[in-house]
């Protein structure tokens, strides 16, 4: 496993990613060249804002699976052309929310109180006591636009300071609203109400240039914008003209349009404290973020499991741990529907029952995708990249639940229909965790799912299972479990086999050992499944 570190990342961080036969390559501030030569065979990314993940950088990166960012924003990250290819983008956005929304509160308080004003007169040895008055937060209301992992950590120290806590937020439950004593308001009631209004939202189609001029007007007199968000969540230029009308009392900001500002005319109004987006940059933000996003990616090298990942839907480590001999279950059934149909694919149904059906189980379907296409296609095929390939290749795709529980408590069906018929497979996870397909076109069989498996199905006739194990016995090849099932003259067999390629010529199953099974008379079908 090589892992390349490409920025500045603490020492501890590298340590959470030092195992035995993994290789971690630091290549901080090197020429791009050299970077792209070293990615040919690396399998983890990992940068902070400098380095540009673009299209060019993924494709000289064969073997990359997953790029992760230090920090919140991936705007360094080319996150379409990353999922294009399969490769999962992390980020490790909850780090610095502690000290973004200090740094908020820290804006607040020295806006309010002109710290930088009287520091600055002080230096100069001018005693400017009589022109910095300024006021309390005590029983103000401070406004939070988005009420998410920052802003609820500044509603916890606004209210500590006796601040009356709004926020517009309208994709947050209002549960959370509730845990944190905050009240949900429109976006027009908070400004109308606030006389503080911190901005903690995305930056967004949405948000961008929320607080134009029209919004900066229908705010409270003498309201003060602190924005440690996004700086084109601002009309830069409507603020100042309000501050300097005086509609505004002032602002605290941190970020801007432009960084650094190409324009200096708001950042040095009197009324206005700034500070060069330094909201994240605390010691422990930094520590913490190395060691969050190295965590993350031990994580996932070593088990799969998926932590703030940017372009796959989210899932806590105990929802994943649930899921996982599941979405291992979905794969290899997909897998053996895929080896051992013919034809080109038209459509896949997956209908989930039992318990899998009321779970968060996104991440079924797209394991099974997984299982389907990876082996036909020669790109990487992964959890991420699935369902956009089922979808270009024109693959209909159809998912259905019931939480009707029947032979089973779980059960994943399949079906792939393809130009040359329909294959369906059923399968569950037994409570120890292993996977088992319990029917194959309709034949209840009951086999493992693991390692080589010859599938075969046949006429109900003596002496197949017999002549069978005599085949495989004469190629070397040793028999763990011969599972047969038998519906009406119909019959399926799973038989699991040991391969030892090892020998020459023999102990594998080639195309010559499956033509031998083939030409026994009872057998119509006989296929060899790898998982
Ligand atoms: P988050 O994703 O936890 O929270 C964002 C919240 O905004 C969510 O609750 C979401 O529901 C809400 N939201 C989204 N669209 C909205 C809309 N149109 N209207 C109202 N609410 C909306 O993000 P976070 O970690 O709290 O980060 C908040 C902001 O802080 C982001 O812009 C992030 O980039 C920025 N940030 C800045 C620094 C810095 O150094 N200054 C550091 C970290 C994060």
């Amino acid at each position: 496993m090589k892992i390349v570190i490409a920025d500045e990342l603490p020492n501890s961080a590298a340590e959470v990613l030092a195992e035995p036969g993994w290789q971690i390559e630091r290549l901080v501030r090197v020429p791009r060249t050299d970077l792209i030569a070293a990615l040919s065979d690396t399998d983890a990314l990992i940068v902070r804002s400098a380095t540009k993940v673009d299209k060019e950088l993924l494709e000289h990166a064969p073997r990359l699976r997953v790029v992760a960012r230090a920090g919140t924003g991936v705007d360094n990250v080319d996150v379409a052309a990353a999922s294009a290819r399969g490769i999962l983008v992390m980020n490790s956005p909850g780090a610095n929310s502690v000290s973004v929304a200090e740094h908020a509160l820290a804006l607040m308080l020295a806006a309010t109180r002109s710290v930088a004003r009287a520091d600055s007169a002080m230096k100069s040895g001018r005693w400017a006591k009589r022109d910095l008055s300024g006021a309390e937060l005590r029983g103000k209301t401070l406004g939070l636009v988005g009420l998410g992992r920052i802003g609820q950590e500044v509603a916890l120290r606004a209210r500590a300071f006796g601040m009356t806590v709004l926020a517009y937020d309208p994709f947050i439950a209002a549960q959370v609203a509730t845990d944190f004593g905050v009240e949900l308001a429109s976006l027009d009631e908070l400004c109308a109400r606030a006389e503080y209004i911190s901005l903690h939202v995305p930056s967004t189609a949405a948000t961008r240039r929320l607080f134009d001029r029209d919004r900066l007007a229908r705010c409270k007199p003498g309201a003060f914008i602190i924005n440690t968000a996004r700086g084109d969540l601002i009309d830069e230029a409507a603020l100042a003209e309000a501050i300097e009308r005086g509609h505004i009392g002032g602002a605290g900001l941190d970020v801007y349009e432009q960084e650094p500002p190409r324009d200096w005319h708001l950042t040095s109004l009197p009324q206005v404290v700034a500070t060069p987006h330094i909201a994240a940059s605390t010691v422990e933000a930094q520590e913490q973020v190395g060691l969050e996003i190295a965590s993350s990616v031990r994580e996932f090298l070593h088990d799969g499991t998926i932590r703030n990942a940017v372009n796959f839907p989210a899932l806590s480590a105990e929802e994943f741990g649930r899921m996982r001999p599941f979405a291992r279950l979905a794969q290899d059934l997909a897998s053996l529907l895929a080896q051992i149909g013919e034809g080109r694919m038209e459509g896949f149904l997956i209908h989930y029952s039992g318990e899998i059906a009321r779970a968060q189980n996104e991440v079924l379907l797209s394991a099974a995708l997984v299982g389907l296409l990876a082996p036909i296609l020669s790109t990487t095929v992964t959890f991420v990249n699935a369902r956009a390939l089922a979808a270009e290749r024109g693959v209909e795709v159809i998912e259905s639940r019931s939480s009707r529980i029947r032979n089973f408590q779980n059960l994943l069906a399949m079906e792939l229909r393809t130009s040359a018929g329909t294959r369906r497979v059923e399968g569950t996870v037994f409570d120890h965790g292993s996977a088992r397909i319990v029917r194959l076109d309709g034949v209840e069989v009951e086999a493992p799912l693991e390692g080589t498996l010859i599938v075969m199905s046949n006429d109900d006739q003596p002496g197949v299972i017999g002549e069978v194990g005599t085949i495989l016995g004469r190629h070397a090849i040793n028999i763990g479990t011969f599972a047969l099932g038998r519906e009406t003259g119909r019959a399926a067999a799973v038989v699991s086999v040991d391969e030892t390629p090892e020998r020459e010529g023999d102990g594998r199953v080639t195309g010559q050992v499956l033509e031998a099974i083939r030409a026994v008379r009872a057998v119509r079908e006989a296929k060899v499944v790898r998982l």
